[in-house]
C-alpha cells in the first residue's frame, strides 16, 4: 500500500541510474557537438540586418579612432567600389592605430590599420588586402568566426558588449584554413577584374613572412601580437598563389593615382580630431 521508495527522484528512479546517467551524457554531448559545429550551418542564417546592428553595438565609432578627411575617405571609397560591386553594403575605415593589421567585422564592416597603410609601398598592396577582407565579408566567414570564438552568446547578447576584452575577442578572431583560402579566392577575383596587378599583394606577403621569421622571440611577439600575421598564417604556397596569377602581358592599372594614395596613407596624420593610440587594454 505504500508509495515505492524515492531514492534520487521520478524520472531516475524509474530508469535506473545508470540508465539515467547514459541518456544525461547523451544529451550533454549533442549540446556540445551542436555548439561546437553550428557555425558553419548557423551564421549564413543569421540575417544581415541583425548582423548589421551586432557590428554596430560591437564596434561603434571604435572610441573615435576612425579617421576622416573629405581626399582620404574619397581614395578609400574608390578603392573599395573598385573592389566591390555592392560597395554600399560595407564600411571601409582607417583605425588610427599603429598596427600592421586588419580586420573584417560582423556587419561588412573592414577595419585597415594606420600601421598597415605605413607599411605598404604601394596601393595594389593595400587593394590586396582589402580585397581579402571583404573576401571574408562576402563569403558570411565573419560571424562563422565569431561564433567559433564566443559561443552563441554573441548572438543572444549575453556577453558584456563593453570594453577590451569584446575588442581583443573580436580582433583575434581566426578563421579556418578552408576559410583564408576563399577569401584569397575572392581577392584575386576581385583584383582582376578591377585590373589591379596581384604583384603588390604578394610582395606585402613576402615582407610580412619575412618580418615573421625573425628568429628574435620578444620582437616576434611585439610585432605579431593582434597582428595580420597572428590571424592569417603566411605560407610560401599563399605568395605564390598571388605570384602566379599575374597575367604576362597585362596592362594593370595601379589601385590609385598618387595624389590619392598619399590621401589615403596620411588620412590619419590630417585628421585632426581622431583619437590615437590602442588603449583597449590588449594582453
Ligand atoms: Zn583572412
Amino acid at each position: 500500500m505504500l508509495p515505492a521508495s524515492k531514492t534520487y527522484g521520478g524520472l531516475i528512479d524509474r530508469l535506473g541510474l545508470g540508465k539515467a546517467s547514459l541518456v544525461f551524457a547523451g544529451i550533454s554531448a549533442a549540446i556540445v557537438a551542436v555548439v561546437l559545429l553550428s557555425p558553419q550551418w548557423l551564421a549564413p542564417l543569421i540575417p544581415s540586418s541583425v548582423e548589421r546592428e551586432l557590428g554596430d553595438a560591437l564596434v561603434g565609432d571604435f572610441g573615435g579612432r576612425f579617421c576622416d578627411t573629405p581626399k582620404g575617405k574619397a581614395a578609400l571609397a574608390k578603392l573599395t567600389r573598385s573592389l566591390d560591386d555592392n560597395p554600399q553594403d560595407l564600411q571601409v575605415e582607417v583605425a588610427n592605430i599603429d598596427m600592421l593589421n586588419a580586420v573584417a567585422l560582423p556587419g561588412g564592416k573592414v577595419l585597415l590599420f594606420q600601421g598597415l597603410l605605413s607599411q605598404a609601398k604601394s596601393p595594389d598592396e593595400v587593394a590586396g588586402v582589402l580585397a581579402h577582407e571583404i573576401g571574408h565579408v562576402r563569403e558570411r566567414h565573419v560571424m562563422q568566426g565569431l561564433l567559433r570564438q564566443m559561443g552563441l552568446a554573441v548572438v543572444l547578447g549575453g556577453f558584456d558588449g563593453s570594453g577590451g576584452s569584446t575588442i581583443n575577442s573580436l580582433l583575434s578572431t581566426t578563421y579556418t584554413r578552408d576559410s583564408e583560402r576563399e577569401a584569397d579566392d575572392h581577392s584575386l577575383k576581385a583584383l582582376k577584374q578591377a585590373n589591379i596587378s596581384p604583384v603588390g599583394a604578394a610582395d606585402f606577403f613576402n615582407r610580412l613572412a619575412s618580418m615573421d621569421g625573425s628568429r628574435d622571440l620578444k620582437d616576434r611577439q611585439a610585432r605579431t601580437m593582434a597582428s595580420y600575421t597572428s590571424s592569417h598564417p603566411l605560407s610560401d604556397e599563399r605568395r605564390k598563389l598571388f605570384e602566379n596569377a599575374v597575367v604576362k602581358g597585362s596592362a594593370y592599372k595601379p589601385a590609385l593615382t598618387a595624389d590619392e594614395w598619399q590621401e589615403l596613407k596620411t588620412m590619419c596624420a590630417q585628421d585632426k580630431d581622431v583619437k590615437a593610440g590602442w588603449g583597449f587594454d590588449i594582453e
